[in-house]
């Protein structure tokens, strides 16, 4: 049988099958000595020893379409990356970290802003201004007032998300609003989700139907900009990328060169003055990095 690994604690996976519920494995396939550990999100081939008790072995992993290392999942289709639109106002800059992370991993990303029903449009056409020209899709919702969150509903069917956002931004009820109630291998997952935000919490993989899956992790609230340096930073800022060829020199950092294409493009109002404070902000600590 194949399903999906959806958890892993203490030498056991939790193995997700579509219409027959979750089965805990032991990894003893053939696999163990390729060195490939089972990552929450791999698609496993299982054997099935025990039908009543839900349990069985993972005999081999399917190849990974990508992998992230911290935190550590496979087969990641894209990031939802999900904050507050106020209480608490969005830290746009740890915003900007999560997205070049996600471009790095050539993840494609939403942002969703929540908490919707707490601005006014005005805000929000400002909030759309800034993530405009970079081209991530931008979803306005409220999760309370349950404003367009068909939407984003939709836009999650039939892949595999990864959720990220700071804590207070609304995830855990994004969460429950999107388990579904009725089912009983649903519910059995809504009811482990509950007990598993107010004890240890693990990383795992919740199914909210036909091949919809949603990673939550608790340890995804901040980044460190490992896998970056100065000067590739600007390779992330997609935004930049159509102004570059106007830049006189060719490396040029959009910083203090002359006749920088991307500069210009700021003074023109075609990039945002958030999203270009964010990268020099975040290349001066790169660059302090380097020197130690
Ligand atoms: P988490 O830390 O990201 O999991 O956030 P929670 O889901 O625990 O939500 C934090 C607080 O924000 C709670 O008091 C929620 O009731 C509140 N909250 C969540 N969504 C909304 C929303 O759409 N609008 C408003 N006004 N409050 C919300
Ligand atoms: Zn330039």
């Amino acid at each position: 049988m194949q399903g999906k690994i959806i958890k892993g604690i203490g030498g056991f996976y939790y193995i997700h099958i579509e219409h027959q519920g979750i089965y805990e494995c032991k990894a003893k396939g053939i696999f163990r000595n390729r060195k490939v550990k089972p990552l929450v999100g791999d698609n496993v081939e299982i054997d099935i020893l025990d039908e009543t008790d839900k349990k069985g072995n993972i005999r081999d992993i399917l190849p990974r379409k990508n992998e992230l290392i911290r935190p550590a999942v496979a087969n990641i289709d894209q990031a939802l990356v999900f904050f507050a639109a106020a209480q608490p106002e969005p830290n746009l800059g740890l915003l900007d970290r999560f997205l070049i992370q996600m471009t790095y991993k050539h993840i494609p990303t939403l942002i969703g802003f929540n908490k919707c029903d707490l601005i006014d449009r005005s805000r929000r056409e400002e909030l759309e201004n800034i993530y405009r020209a970079c081209g991530y899709p931008m979803l306005f919702v409220s999760v309370k007032e349950s404003l367009e969150m068909n939407e984003l509903k939709t836009l999650l069917n039939g892949k595999t998300t990864v959720l990220a956002g700071p804590s207070g931004v609304g995830k855990s009820s994004l969460m429950n609003w999107l388990l579904p109630e009725a089912g009983m291998e649903t519910g059995a997952v809504s009811e482990k989700i509950k007990r598993g935000r107010h004890t240890t919490r693990h990383s795992e993989l919740f199914y909210l139907g036909e091949e919809t899956y949603l990673f939550d992790t608790p340890g995804f609230s901040s980044l460190y900009l490992n896998d970056f340096t100065d000067e590739t930073l600007k390779l992330y800022f997609p935004e930049f990328l159509s102004y570059e060829e106007e830049c006189r020199f060719a490396g040029c950092n959009h910083l203090n060169e002359p006749d920088c294409g991307v500069k210009r493009a700021l003074k023109e109002g075609k990039i945002s003055r958030v999203r270009y404070e964010s990268y020099t902000q975040m290349y001066q600590e790169l660059k302090e990095q380097r020197r130690y």
